[in-house]
């Protein structure tokens, strides 16, 4: 006989109780209560051939352990907030929501591999990988619509200063962090992930801790408020493996190495006009300096290219430094893989 769930007062959800649903799930809450789904048996087996198996007549769930209002309760060690994750995925695949809703972002895909992979949700998993793709991409348009992206969202943060605080959600909340893909990549065979990640986490800040920024209780402490609010972008440092974190310091002096070669061939080449050589010169130097300061080439020199203008480099010039700035900073994404040893992993 199975038993009713009795246990300190269960929580159901707000947004997965459906009143037609056919099962319950149970999963650890927040404060350690458990928090329940009722949600659809076919939709669980549909994705999932664990749960069919679960759920075939005569199967192991035939005869649940228990039940909440005389419906059969399925216990999941996952956190709750992950499990609902996993049922907007199910649940909201149609129209991505799951993906591109702002104000519940799942930046964070570990929990929900895990998942797929404990309960062979294959689809959800080909989906996850495909969004890997496009916030960690593999080709220079696509890291420039990435980051065009992440521009605008930083605007909108910018105007919400001093909080910060967009849909009660600081910059960093929105955005993927980069070890946490790492670890991805390299655990379901996806390398082509791990130049963007590099390149990214060499860009941010080592005070700027992941745990700290999202625990409960430091995220409020005013040193860590003031860099979220400020719009700092956190890793999991610690969870970082050495020869990584080796990697990432001795590519420090290889990426400034490697943009002093490329802009060497700038400065090598004359422009018709001396004054406009000068200024080129000049132009290659606040490169590296912008470069030093945002550790981000690819930036400095999209910017550079982009304030061509002010660089006082004639009209007729003018098209030679910008067809060597956009060819160099093909180089320089090409050469990514290499700043960063990752052609040996
Ligand atoms: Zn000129």
């Amino acid at each position: 006989m199975p038993t009713a769930l009795a246990t300190l007062s269960p929580i159901p959800s707000r947004e997965f109780w459906f009143r037609e649903g056919d099962v319950v799930l149970s999963c650890p809450g927040p404060n350690g209560q458990p928090f329940l789904y009722r949600i659809h048996k076919f939709m669980l087996a549909r994705h999932s051939p664990h749960f069919a198996d679960m759920f075939k007549a005569e199967g192991p769930f035939e005869q649940p352990l228990e039940t909440y209002e005389g419906l059969p309760v399925v216990p999941l060690a996952e956190p709750a907030v992950e499990v609902f994750k996993l049922l907007c995925c199910l649940y909201n695949a149609m129209n991505g929501a799951a993906f591109k809703d702002d104000q519940r972002p799942i930046a964070r895909y570990d929990w929900l591999l895990r998942m797929c992979d404990k309960y062979k949700i294959a689809p959800l998993r080909e989906v996850i990988f495909a969004q890997l793709k496009i916030e960690w991409p593999d080709t220079l348009s696509g890291w420039d619509a990435r980051e065009a992206q992440i521009a605008v969202l930083g605007k909108q943060h910018l105007a919400a200063r001093p909080s910060g605080r967009v849909h009660n959600m600081y910059l960093d909340d929105r955005l993927p962090e980069p070890v946490a893909t790492i670890g991805i990549a390299r655990a379901n065979g996806l390398l082509q992930l791990l130049p963007a990640a590099f390149y990214d986490l060499a860009r941010r800040d080592p005070r700027a801790d992941w745990d700290a920024f999202h625990g409960i209780t430091t995220r409020n402490l005013p040193a860590n408020q003031r860099m979220l609010a400020e719009g700092m972008r956190s890793a999991r440092w610690n969870t970082l493996g050495a020869q990584d974190l080796l990697a990432l310091a001795a590519a420090k002096e290889r990426q400034l190495q490697c943009l002093r070669e490329l802009l060497g061939r700038i400065s090598n080449t004359p422009l018709l006009h001396p004054p406009c050589t000068a200024a080129q010169d000049k132009l290659v130097d606040s490169i590296q300096e912008t470069a030093i300061l945002t550790r981000d080439p690819l930036f400095a020199l999209q910017r550079a290219r982009k304030h061509l203008d002010a660089a006082g480099i004639c009209h007729s010039c003018m098209a030679r430094t910008i067809y060597a700035l956009t060819a160099l900073r093909m180089c320089y994404w090409r050469a990514i893989p290499k700043i960063y040893l990752l052609e040996r992993s």
